[in-house]
């Protein structure tokens, strides 16, 4: 599913060229639970943004789908980032003034759905991420959990081959996070692939892979046995 060869990324900040990745390879196969760590400022945003085509890479090939990225036009790469990526964010990233319903729906305007079509579709998502009683609430109205299940959602909604997620539990209290991680799981258990960034130990515990980045490089690989969900406390 995905095929990364020698990825590298830099930013210039004035004179100076900031070398964030330094050659990363990477495949992760369809189906694949992975946790992404690494201490602050290791590149892991840097890499996730690049997996959801939000950026483009300094050098080195990104194979999605057997797709070289690279190679994509502008409105391919904007099509690739709403129908088969789905990003969920620390902060959510909700629009503050629509209820939850039309958040979720957002995705599927961009993707020409029917007005009919996205309001059946977008209740349903919402039910799936359990907030059938919260459909109306406008963010502001609603828990930070809540709200990150909105992002759910949103990012589920267009059926997507990929979920990432940059710390999505960075904002929650433990109860909470573990809640959406147990969304999360649920999402992998049908069928799809799942990326998350995490600081903590007990999140990455829910993959089956964890990835460690230091220095723009990968330090470790690791396949391990997931953790049930109810089995871990934080
Ligand atoms: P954290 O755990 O704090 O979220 P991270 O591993 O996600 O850290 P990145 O956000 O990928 O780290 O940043 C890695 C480095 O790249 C940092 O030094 C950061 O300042 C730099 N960087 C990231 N994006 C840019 C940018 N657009 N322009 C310049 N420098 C950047
Ligand atoms: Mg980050």
């Amino acid at each position: 599913l995905i095929n990364i060869k020698e990825i590298k990324r830099d930013f210039k900040l004035g004179s100076e060229v900031l070398h964030v990745l330094k050659g990363i390879n990477l495949n992760i196969e369809k189906g694949e639970y992975v946790a992404l760590m690494g201490p602050s400022g290791s590149g892991k945003s840097t890499l996730m943004n690049l997996l959801g085509c939000l950026d483009t890479p300094t050098s080195g090939t990104y194979i999605l789908n057997g797709k070289d990225v690279s190679k994509l036009t502008d409105n391919e790469l904007a099509e690739i980032r709403n129908k088969e990526i789905g990003f969920v964010f620390q902060t959510f990233n909700l629009m503050p003034r629509t209820t939850a319903l039309d958040n979720v729906a957002l995705p599927m305007v961009y993707a020409g759905i029917s007005s009919n079509e996205r309001k059946q579709r977008a209740t349903e998502v919402l039910k799936d991420v359990g907030l059938a009683d919260r459909m109306d609430h406008k963010p502001n109205q609603l828990s930070g959990g809540q709200r990150q299940r909105v992002a759910v959602g949103r990012a589920l909604v267009n059926k997507p081959s990929i979920i990432l997620a940059d710390e999505p539990t960075g904002n929650l209290d433990s109860k909470t996070s573990i809640e959406i991680m147990n969304l999360f799981d649920e999402i992998h258990a049908k069928g799809n692939t799942v990326i998350l960034v995490t600081h903590e130990e007990d999140i990455a515990k829910h993959a089956h892979r964890i990835i460690r980045l230091r220095d723009g490089m990968i330090e470790s690989d690791e396949r391990r046995s997931p953790v049930k969900a109810e089995k871990i406390t934080l």
